[in-house]
């Protein structure tokens, strides 16, 4: 098995984003969550940033 030092090495530095809140799960709570958080985050005049991630096509 090739270990992530080896992976590191062969391929280099992975590309990364960051995010303050991450949510799994698009159905519609997951949806729902980000829209608020991101209502909210516009009432308070405050950046948010927020990732769904979905395992679904
Ligand atoms: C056959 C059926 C018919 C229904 N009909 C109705 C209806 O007519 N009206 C109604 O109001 N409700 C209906 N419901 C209920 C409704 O579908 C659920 O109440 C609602 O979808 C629940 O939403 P949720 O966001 O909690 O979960 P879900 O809708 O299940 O969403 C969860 C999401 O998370 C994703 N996920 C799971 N694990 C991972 C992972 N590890 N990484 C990334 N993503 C992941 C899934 O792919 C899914 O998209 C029905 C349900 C079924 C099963």
């Amino acid at each position: 098995m090739t270990s992530a030092q080896e992976l590191l090495q062969q391929y280099g530095p992975r590309e990364a984003m960051e995010y303050d809140v991450v949510i799994v799960g698009g159905g519609p709570a997951g949806l729902s969550a980000a829209i608020r958080l991101k209502q909210l985050a516009v009432q308070s005049g405050k950046e948010v940033g927020v990732c769904v991630l979905e395992k679904g096509s």
